[in-house]
């Protein structure tokens, strides 16, 4: 069951715009029993469109085109689509009455290149748009299946749920895409894998990948399943994983770290304050990406300089003095400052040297102090990050996030 994504559009072949639609449509076809094996990015040329769909035709069951269905002179998919089938195009009433009236409906009078919108192939099954005007198309040609769709992700979203999934899921005869995620932080893509290689090479099954992102690791697992089949192999492999990783698995659902770290906040009842410096604001942004974050988050402070750290901190100038402010004693001062500053139940600061300039020989750039505080201890650490000044920033947010999970678990583990 091969699938195929053909995105249309000129914009997408420079610097500005990236196809996003496969990415969406790719997640969608595996739901439905398909596997992408190709997508392609093509500009708004008749020839490579046509060019494109002869050689999709004698490779794949089901082509996904989007993009290139407007009423302007560059959209072309419905023209070049037509005559790489050896089809005539017409003006389809029924079509044309729909958005006449659509546009009448907003006291409009339509244009006269929107009739190009109302053209349809011969043989192909009209899908409907309602949240836009270029209808879609489903084509069947050669035993393989066409789907022309609109580029606008608003419009291809609506209209693949309500008529494209279903007819994909029956073409696929029930078989489906199971997959699982986990997400990992605190240890290196290559210690996560020399720890597991072992265990999914074995399962034959299930394909495998391991992705580091800003951060935390993601491990995907994915089988292919029947009609009720259960995906055994996957749960099987999954529950290996989790015991060879155990604490450094933060999720075995895809949620993302700041919102594991939000549910444990919840669940025990505590409140949270963050004292920002190189990160800048990017925790506290994490953190209110959760909804409901407003039950434990009272607040942060981005504490940039060392006047914002004493006065709104607490930090003692002396300490800033003898130890400068990317130290475990500042950090320790930090978090506990902010936390009777605002008043919560645990502070989380973060100081470091983002670079690219500032860094010496006993603190390199790189260099993050996160401190972890509650009413009883302060857990401090200290990391020297790799990269650039950007992902410097990243991987401390991440960590400090990290830190506080270790913090809460630990708790949870004397309580
Ligand atoms: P079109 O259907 O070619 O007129 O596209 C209309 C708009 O949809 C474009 O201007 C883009 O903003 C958006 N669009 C088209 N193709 C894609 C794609 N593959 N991914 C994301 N957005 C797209
Ligand atoms: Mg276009």
């Amino acid at each position: 069951m091969n699938a195929e994504i053909i995105a249309i559009g000129s914009e997408l072949l420079t610097p500005d715009r990236v196809d996003t639609n496969s990415l969406y449509l790719t997640q969608k076809l595996n739901e439905a029993g398909f596997e992408v094996r190709l997508k392609t990015v093509v500009g708004d040329n008749r020839e490579d469109i046509q060019g494109l769909l002869r050689a999709a035709l004698q490779r794949s069951r089901l082509i996904v085109l989007c993009g290139g269905l407007g009423p302007t002179e560059d959209d072309l998919t419905r023209v070049a689509t037509a005559q790489a089938l050896g089809r005539r195009l017409t003006l389809n009433g029924e079509v044309l009455e729909g958005l006449q009236r659509r546009f009448a409906v907003r006291g409009y009078t339509m244009a006269k290149i929107n009739e190009r919108q109302a053209e349809v192939i011969e043989g192909a099954e009209v899908l409907a748009n309602p949240a836009g005007t270029a209808p879609g198309m489903w084509i069947e040609a050669n035993g393989a299946a066409l789907v022309l769709l609109p580029g606008p992700p608003r419009e291809l979203k609506a209209m693949f749920e309500a008529a494209v999934f279903p007819r994909a899921a029956r073409m696929a005869g029930g078989r489906s895409m199971a997959t699982r995620t986990i997400g990992i932080q605190g240890w290196t893509e290559s210690e996560v894998d020399t720890r597991i290689a072992p265990i999914y090479t074995s399962f034959s099954e299930v394909q495998t990948t391991i992705l580091a992102v800003k951060g935390v690791i993601l491990l995907r697992m994915q089988q292919w399943v029947g009609p009720g089949e259960i995906p055994s192999q996957l749960d099987d492999l999954a529950g290996r994983i989790q015991a060879a990783l155990s604490d450094t698995i933060y999720s075995t659902s895809g949620e993302a770290l700041e919102s594991v770290v939000g549910s444990m906040l919840r669940k025990s009842g505590r409140s949270l304050a963050l004292a920002e410096s190189c990160t800048g604001g990017m925790i506290g942004a994490a953190i209110t990406r959760v909804p409901g974050s407003s039950e434990y988050f009272r607040g942060g402070i981005v504490c940039y300089s060392n006047e914002v750290k004493i006065s709104q901190c607490r930090v003692p100038p002396a300490l800033l003095e003898r130890h400068g402010a990317v130290s475990a004693e500042v950090a320790e001062a930090l978090a506990l400052g902010v936390r009777q500053a605002l008043g919560s139940s645990i502070g989380l600061a973060v100081t470091g040297i983002a670079g690219p300039g500032g860094g010496t020989d006993p603190k390199p750039v790189g260099l993050v102090y996160v401190g972890v505080a509650d009413e009883c201890r302060c857990v401090i650490s200290r990391r020297i990050l790799p990269g650039d000044r950007e992902t410097v920033r990243e991987l401390a947010a991440t960590i400090a996030l990290g830190r506080l999970r270790g913090f809460l678990m630990s708790e949870n583990a004397r309580a």
